[in-house]
């Protein structure tokens, strides 16, 4: 055993692999280099509604959706990726501006009142459904919700689908994450949402996914890191 394992560190040594980058190796990629206060790590949920002054210069895609000009070129890399093994994407909805982010709330509630809801539940359903308007990160331009030609529901069987695996194997590569995923809605505060993906960095996109860690953990993290 002894020998086995002088044998595992020559064999290393002579690699030039070093005990930290073996440590690597075993564990996983180190904490990225990044602020909370980066672009693409601005976070917005029901708690950090989207500052008043908020401004960015927005691209038209070919399909006539708006984005941030800054993710254009790792959006059109996944999307050629996607089709080419594949698991052709279409997109469903990417930039909303504030106002009809306001109607798509408002009308959920209309549409939970009728249902026989009492004013303050059909509110509270449409927090957890549809995002109060300012708190969507569609607003951002950095959000998209991404289907299918041939599943264009937004709901949970879009996981099941090509595209939806697909997705969720390769979107970090780009740059993106799984922005709500199932076993995170408690800290999220949106149910699970197999088709809507945020950009946030290639690296940041890595390690939350190899960490399992949603947008708040991970701007958690760094904070905790620059304070140590
Ligand atoms: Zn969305």
């Amino acid at each position: 055993m002894k020998n086995f394992i002088k044998a595992v560190f020559s064999m290393l040594f002579l690699l030039g692999v070093t005990f930290s980058e073996f440590t690597f190796m075993a564990f996983g990629s180190e904490l990225p280099k990044a602020d909370p206060s980066d672009w693409n790590l601005i976070l917005v949920n029901k708690q950090n509604f989207i500052p008043k002054d908020f401004d960015t210069e927005l691209a038209e895609l070919p399909d006539g959706h708006l984005v941030d000009k800054r993710i254009v070129p790792y959006l059109e890399e996944m999307f050629e990726a996607a089709e080419r093994e594949g698991a052709p994407l279409a997109i469903c909805s990417a930039y909303r501006n504030y106002s009809y982010q306001a109607g798509l709330f408002e009308k959920k509630i209309r549409k939970c009142v009728k249902e026989g809801q009492s004013y303050l539940e059909a509110y509270r359903n449409a927090a957890f459904e549809v995002t109060i308007p300012g708190s969507s990160e569609h607003s951002l331009g950095l959000a998209l919700d991404i289907v299918s030609e041939a599943y264009s529901t937004l709901d949970s069987g879009f996981e099941a689908t090509k595209q939806g695996q697909w997705l969720r194997e390769n979107c970090a590569k780009y740059g993106f994450i799984l922005r709500y995923p199932k076993e995170k809605e408690y800290i999220t505060g949106i149910t699970y949402e197999p088709w809507h993906f945020r950009y946030v960095g290639r690296d940041n996109a890595l390690y939350m996914t190899e960490n399992s860690l949603v947008l708040e953990e991970y701007i958690e993290l760094l904070e905790k890191e620059k304070e140590d």
